[in-house]
Protein backbone atom coordinates (compact mmCIF):
# COMPACT_ATOMS: atom_id res chain seq x y z
CA UNK A 1 0.00 0.00 0.00
CA UNK A 2 1.21 3.58 -0.85
CA UNK A 3 -0.33 7.04 -1.05
CA UNK A 4 -0.45 9.61 -3.00
CA UNK A 5 -0.81 13.58 -2.67
CA UNK A 6 -2.50 15.80 -6.12
CA UNK A 7 -2.12 19.05 -6.34
CA UNK A 8 -4.79 19.31 -9.15
CA UNK A 9 -3.52 23.06 -9.62
CA UNK A 10 -0.49 22.00 -11.14
CA UNK A 11 -1.49 18.77 -12.27
CA UNK A 12 1.64 17.29 -9.96
CA UNK A 13 1.61 14.24 -7.86
CA UNK A 14 3.93 13.19 -4.83
CA UNK A 15 4.50 9.50 -3.83
CA UNK A 16 4.33 9.20 -0.38
CA UNK A 17 5.69 5.89 0.17
CA UNK A 18 3.82 2.64 2.78
CA UNK A 19 4.58 4.86 6.27
CA UNK A 20 1.71 5.68 7.94
CA UNK A 21 2.97 8.44 9.80
CA UNK A 22 4.19 10.43 6.64
CA UNK A 23 0.37 10.04 5.16
CA UNK A 24 -0.61 13.74 5.26
CA UNK A 25 -1.77 16.10 2.89
CA UNK A 26 0.43 19.46 2.86
CA UNK A 27 0.30 22.40 0.50
CA UNK A 28 1.69 22.22 -2.85
CA UNK A 29 4.96 24.03 -2.76
CA UNK A 30 4.32 25.69 -6.26
CA UNK A 31 0.62 26.68 -6.43
CA UNK A 32 0.29 26.45 -1.97
CA UNK A 33 -3.13 25.05 -2.67
CA UNK A 34 -3.95 22.01 -0.43
CA UNK A 35 -3.11 18.66 -2.17
CA UNK A 36 -5.66 16.10 -1.83
CA UNK A 37 -4.48 12.36 -0.58
CA UNK A 38 -5.76 9.75 -3.04
CA UNK A 39 -5.37 6.22 -3.43
CA UNK A 40 -1.86 4.63 -4.57
CA UNK A 41 -4.38 3.07 -7.82
CA UNK A 42 -4.68 6.93 -8.62
CA UNK A 43 -2.51 6.48 -12.16
CA UNK A 44 -1.78 10.16 -12.88
CA UNK A 45 -2.80 11.30 -16.63
CA UNK A 46 -0.13 13.32 -18.88
CA UNK A 47 0.41 16.64 -17.77
CA UNK A 48 -0.93 17.47 -21.52
CA UNK A 49 -4.19 15.45 -20.94
CA UNK A 50 -6.52 17.91 -20.03
CA UNK A 51 -9.37 15.75 -20.42
CA UNK A 52 -7.49 13.05 -18.23
CA UNK A 53 -6.95 16.04 -15.44
CA UNK A 54 -10.36 16.85 -15.69
CA UNK A 55 -11.93 13.37 -15.28
CA UNK A 56 -9.69 12.66 -12.29
CA UNK A 57 -10.30 16.21 -11.12
CA UNK A 58 -14.11 15.74 -11.32
CA UNK A 59 -13.59 12.20 -9.27
CA UNK A 60 -11.66 13.54 -6.88
CA UNK A 61 -14.28 16.82 -6.11
CA UNK A 62 -17.14 13.98 -5.24
CA UNK A 63 -14.68 11.91 -2.61
CA UNK A 64 -13.82 9.16 -5.07
CA UNK A 65 -9.94 9.80 -4.40
CA UNK A 66 -9.30 6.37 -5.86
CA UNK A 67 -9.92 4.04 -2.93
CA UNK A 68 -11.25 0.54 -3.77
CA UNK A 69 -15.18 0.68 -4.22
CA UNK A 70 -17.17 -2.36 -4.51
CA UNK A 71 -21.06 -2.55 -5.97
CA UNK A 72 -23.96 -3.97 -4.53
CA UNK A 73 -22.14 -7.61 -5.34
CA UNK A 74 -19.12 -6.24 -3.51
CA UNK A 75 -17.32 -6.80 -6.66
CA UNK A 76 -14.69 -4.20 -7.16
CA UNK A 77 -15.38 -1.14 -9.43
CA UNK A 78 -13.20 -0.12 -11.94
CA UNK A 79 -12.92 3.59 -12.28
CA UNK A 80 -15.15 5.31 -15.43
CA UNK A 81 -12.72 6.56 -17.99
CA UNK A 82 -14.59 9.31 -19.97
CA UNK A 83 -16.62 12.04 -18.10
CA UNK A 84 -20.16 10.40 -19.34
CA UNK A 85 -19.22 7.49 -17.31
CA UNK A 86 -18.06 9.32 -14.19
CA UNK A 87 -21.32 11.47 -13.99
CA UNK A 88 -23.21 8.26 -13.96
CA UNK A 89 -20.63 6.61 -11.78
CA UNK A 90 -20.68 9.69 -9.61
CA UNK A 91 -24.76 9.23 -9.01
CA UNK A 92 -24.48 6.19 -8.64
CA UNK A 93 -21.75 5.40 -5.83
CA UNK A 94 -22.28 9.08 -3.97
CA UNK A 95 -23.63 6.80 -1.36
CA UNK A 96 -20.20 5.22 -1.28
CA UNK A 97 -17.87 7.65 -0.12
CA UNK A 98 -17.98 10.02 2.74
CA UNK A 99 -17.27 13.59 1.82
ZN1 LIG B 1 0.22 23.08 -7.08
Amino acid sequence: MGYKNVCLNCKRVENLGTDFNKFKTRKCPISETDMIFVNQKFRPPKKTDKKGWQLAAFLIHHGFVFQRITDENQAYLSYPKSMEEAKLFVEKYKHKVKK
